[in-house]
């Protein structure tokens, strides 16, 4: 008899439970048995297959740990790959095409006539990134031998999991070690005097999967998401205004002056902003939704009507049905759980990664936590470098950042140099006409020691890797400035902005 149990079926003889599982259950079962077994439980089992969970889950098997993953949403890749990273991007991409065969390809010599959308294919073009990628993870799953148990986990005591299977029945598994994955969910919109239905007010969930491009649109929230899906939709036809609580968008960790530029680019771009306003409710009449503001310091009250709202409000640590207190893990007052800097939680052998702990709601963040996760349970030790986590808002122009803003080292104090670079002066931006934002470095003045880089700019996604990889190095701007950088390519701006903070820039 192996470890993993069907409960009700736990007596009976091994022929007669084979005749009562259904096939899909008995292929679950038996897959397990390859790997492990009463007397040897799981050396880690994984709650959660999103980007954290089924890292942390292939890595630990890659490392020779006998693991299980239990993941509850029927595919892997959670949030991220489901609902979030992937779905998004594949909406910015195709709709940034869309709009820029309406609006940029005439100046480039490119005529076109009888553009039109087909927002249903557009629409299948995601849903097949999603199962593709999916469905990939599966293939990883088994290439690495990690046991996939396809349900819904619950802490039955600090070593045991008991899991509502998907495709009915139970079974519970053992194990030595386990690793909280299990991410975020949305967060109702505070005081909860919005409801969500997915349809008219939609949180991101709904907003990716819109069956018609709304007339007008209300986004609730300038952060990351809403301002990416603000831009898909705004893209498609919609007429997007964006209602923000405080003075600038971009959420937590932007740099003001990014910010400033940003709001701008967008502005031309049609999305309208209203910053420094308090939504009070969203209520739907007569087919539309009005939305009633009031100036975030009180006072002047506004309705907005709109045919679709998208509350962006944030996300929030989940949790729900794991039993948790069954494990004796504990959360704190926001709902996360608490873990210390080896990710162990408040209970021997269960640490926690991702959304669902402290830090950034980031999917490459979650990853690197469940590499190191699994390298403290295999060798005792692990590394994440919170200083050098970057964070990208995919519209276009990208905007992208890693390490401290001018704000942050104002307030503590430091003594800084900026350096920057417009790309309007970049070789590759000017022929590409794609010439909007800039490369923006801040040095530690005394050492010339980077602490910080800020893009706004065509491709800032991929171009932060260079400035994460230096922070991570503990590079000077001298060191970039003095690295040769392709000729022509957009990334010579980030080698000039290096210049312009340890020297001065060749060509501005
Ligand atoms: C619209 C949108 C766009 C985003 N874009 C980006 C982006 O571009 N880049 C980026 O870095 N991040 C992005 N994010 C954030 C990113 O998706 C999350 O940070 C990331 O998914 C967190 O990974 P995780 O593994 O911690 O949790 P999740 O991805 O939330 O995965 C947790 C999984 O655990 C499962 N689970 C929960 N409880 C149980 C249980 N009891 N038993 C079994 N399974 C359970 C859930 O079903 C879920 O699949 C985006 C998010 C959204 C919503």
């Amino acid at each position: 008899m192996l470890h993993l149990r069907r409960i009700a079926q736990k007596s009976a003889p091994r022929a007669a439970r084979r005749l009562r599982q259904t096939g899909a259950q008995a292929a679950i079962v038996q897959s397990y048995r390859g790997y492990a077994s009463s007397s040897d439980p799981y050396d880690v089992v994984v709650i959660g297959g999103g980007p954290g969970g089924y890292v942390a889950a292939i890595k630990a098997a890659q490392l020779g740990l006998k693991t299980a993953c239990i993941e509850k949403r029927g595919s892997l890749g959670g949030t991220c790959l489901n609902v979030g990273c992937i779905p998004s991007k594949a909406m910015l991409n195709n709709s940034h095409i869309y709009h820029q065969t309406q609006h940029d390809l005439k100046r480039r010599g490119i005529d076109v006539s009888g553009v039109s959308l087909n927002l249903p294919t557009m629409l299948k073009a995601k849903e097949d990134a999603v199962t593709g990628l999916t469905k990939g993870i599966e293939y990883l799953f088994k290439a690495n031998k990690v046991d996939y148990i396809k349900g819904s986990g619950s802490f039955v005591s600090p070593t045991r999991i008991g899991v509502q299977l998907l495709d009915g029945g139970e079974t519970e598994v053992e194990a030595k070690n386990i690793i909280i994955a299990t991410g975020s969910e949305v967060a109702p919109f505070p005081g909860g005097g919005i409801q969500i239905d997915e349809k008219q007010i939609v949180s991101s969930t709904g907003a990716l999967d819109l069956q018609e491009v709304p007339k007008k649109m209300v986004v609730i929230g300038g952060g990351v998401i809403g301002l990416e899906l603000g831009s898909v939709w705004s893209r498609l036809g919609a007429e997007v205004t964006v209602v923000e609580f405080l003075g600038a968008i971009g959420g937590v960790g932007i740099d003001e002056e990014v910010a400033k530029q940003f709001q701008k680019i967008l502005s031309k771009q049609g999305i309208k902003f209203k910053l420094n306003t308090k939504v009070l409710s969203a209520d739907k009449e007569g087919g539309k939704v009005l939305i009633k503001t009031e100036a975030a310091k009180g006072g002047k009250e506004e309705t907005l009507d709109a045919d679709v709202v998208l509350v962006s409000v944030g996300r929030r640590p989940y949790t729900e049905g794991l039993n948790i207190e069954a494990a004796g893990v504990e959360l704190d007052n926001r709902g996360r759980v608490i873990i210390d800097d080896q990710f162990n939680t408040s209970a021997k052998h269960i640490k926690c990664i991702g959304d669902v702990t402290f830090g950034p709601m980031l999917a490459h963040k979650a990853e690197e936590e469940g590499i190191a996760a699994v390298e403290y349970v295999k060798h005792g030790h692990g590394h994440v470098n919170y200083a050098a986590i970057p964070s990208v808002v995919y519209t276009h122009p990208e905007v992208a950042w890693v390490g401290k803003t001018e704000q942050e080292l104002k307030a503590d104090g430091v003594k800084y140099v900026i350096g920057k670079f417009p790309f309007t002066a970049n070789s590759r931006a000017k022929t590409n006409l794609d010439m909007e934002g800039f490369v923006k470095f801040i040095t530690e003045k005394e050492t010339d020691k980077i602490l910080g880089v800020h893009i706004i700019g065509p491709n800032a996604g991929e171009m932060i890797s260079e400035a994460v990889l230096a922070i991570e190095y503990g590079a000077s701007s001298e060191d970039i400035a003095r690295t040769t950088h392709a000729h022509p390519t957009l990334s010579e701006a980030f080698k000039e902005a290096a210049m312009a903070a340890s020297s001065k820039p060749i060509h501005m």
